[in-house]
């Protein structure tokens, strides 16, 4: 995908400043990839504050947020009864080494909202969560082996890094260098949605494999529905030959429902990860899971897993507010404004004639631009589907939104997000942006063209 040469937008000076000083001092100026806009173009806009649904930047724009920190904020930024938690948890300390009562009330709301989960252990991150549910995994069942589907992203865990979406996916990067052949060579990488693979794997490696690890619903290739029954056969075929089933509900977990995809999708893996949402913004995830599993861990059992900053009274704080204000209702809100969201999605792309598929798995979204021949009725369901699409049209399809203040996803990879802070202003902003955007789209040339 070639990226637009990038002229800074008029009203972006400060940001792109900010963006030439940052590469001197951070690799590509920034501290994750996909801020860097590579997939898009332009300049990365450096953000100054958010309040609600409302992002700021340096410059003094305002955009309707559809990212939402790439899950984290359902309640919108800077909630008021978040923000008082977190200032009222700074004051006690920021952080003591020590246990906290803090840090069992968000593992109880953990296990209280996910059944199959009777113990947590917190961490910092996503990646770390995953890191550690495998080596979990290993531990405990004494075997090497692990099996990914291409197309779900785990975080850059090095043995997860294989056909991972993403950012992985917006680079073109097939897997990263720095990677050695022993950590990616008992990763298995198998096409999403195919049991008839995953049985084949077992036939032939069963005894080996330590783990399956899935995302619940993925969502790090854009938002990809697991067929009906593909997480239950999952579960069967770990469940027969031994083998640990690990949901990563990084994404999904307490975004598409109280419980995650697991209360849309009951299906009672032996392992689960969580991040983004359960820590309201600040750094903390988790990972969790049967008992008798867990307990495989230091300091109960061999399994060593550790952190300095695990289980930061900050971030708990934020974490617990955030879940204890994450009532039915806002559930209830989060699906109504995604579907509304897809259906003003979907009417601008065929106002505007272009071949596309606003496709969800729960709450989570993504637009796909199909190629001219596919039918918008049929399921995109796996990597080699998406990667397929037309995400050519996406870089101008997603200037235009930006251009007039909403704030979309910089990959056609990735999800759309929606908090329950969209009011009817932002959708109103929304509405007023789209045509201009699907006719962008509509517009653009693909790569045969520019031949
Ligand atoms: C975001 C994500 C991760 C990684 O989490 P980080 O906190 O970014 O390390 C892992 N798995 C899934 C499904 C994710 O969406």
């Amino acid at each position: 995908m070639s990226a637009p040469t990038s002229v800074p937008d008029p009203g972006t000076t400060v940001s792109a400043e900010l963006f030439a000083r940052a590469t001197a001092s951070i690799p590509g100026g920034v501290n994750s990839p996909v801020r860097a806009f590579s997939a898009v173009g332009g300049t990365p806009r450096f953000i100054a504050e958010a309040s609600g649904c409302t992002l700021v930047d340096v410059d003094g724009n305002r955009y309707v947020d559809l990212v939402c920190s790439w899950g984290p904020m359902i309640l919108g930024h800077a909630h008021p009864a978040v923000v008082e938690a977190v200032r009222e948890a700074a004051v006690g300390g920021l952080s003591f080494g020590a246990p906290t009562e803090a840090e069992i009330a968000l593992a109880e709301e953990i296990v209280t909202r996910v059944a199959p989960v009777e113990r947590v252990r917190l961490v910092n991150s996503g990646t770390e969560a995953t890191m550690s549910a495998v080596r979990l995994a290993r531990g405990f069942t004494g075997r090497s082996k692990i099996v990914k589907f291409a197309g779900c992203y785990h975080g850059h865990v090095d043995a997860l890094l294989a056909d991972a979406g993403s950012g992985v996916a917006t680079l073109g990067l097939p897997t990263s260098p720095g990677v050695t052949g022993a950590a990616a060579h008992d990763t298995l990488v198998l096409p999403y949605n195919d049991l008839n693979a995953v049985a084949a794997a077992f036939e032939l490696h069963g005894d080996d494999i330590a783990a399956v690890i899935t995302e619940a619903a993925p969502g790090n290739m854009g938002a990809i529905t697991p067929q009906p029954g593909f997480n239950a056969g999952l579960r069967e075929l770990t469940a027969r030959h031994d083998t640990l089933l690990i949901m990563d509900e990084v994404m999904t977990g307490f975004r598409v429902s109280a419980a995650g995809y697991y209360g849309l999708d009951p299906v009672e893996a032996d392992l689960f990860t969580f991040g983004k949402v359960m820590s309201g913004g600040l750094p903390a995830a988790a990972f969790g899971g049967r008992a008798d599993v867990m307990d495989h861990l230091a300091p109960v059992g061999p399994v060593y897993q550790a952190g300095t900053l695990s289980g930061n009274p900050v971030a708990m704080a934020a974490g617990l507010a955030t879940l204890r204000h994450a009532t039915d209702d806002v559930y209830a809100e989060l699906d109504a404004n995604s579907q509304r969201l897809q259906d003003l999605l979907g009417d601008a792309l065929t106002g505007a004639g272009v071949r596309h598929r606003v496709q969800s798995a729960g709450n989570l979204f993504s637009v796909f631009f199909l190629p001219d021949d596919a039918d918008p009725g049929v399921p995109i369901t796996d990597y080699a589907a998406v990667k397929a699409t037309q995400t050519w049209r996406f870089a101008p399809f997603f200037h235009a939104l930006l251009d007039s203040g909403v704030y979309a996803p910089p990959s056609a990879f990735e999800a759309w997000f929606t908090s329950t802070a969209l009011d009817d202003d932002a959708f109103a902003t929304i509405a007023d942006a789209l045509p201009a955007a699907a006719a962008a789209a509509a517009a653009a040339s693909g790569p045969e063209a520019a031949r």
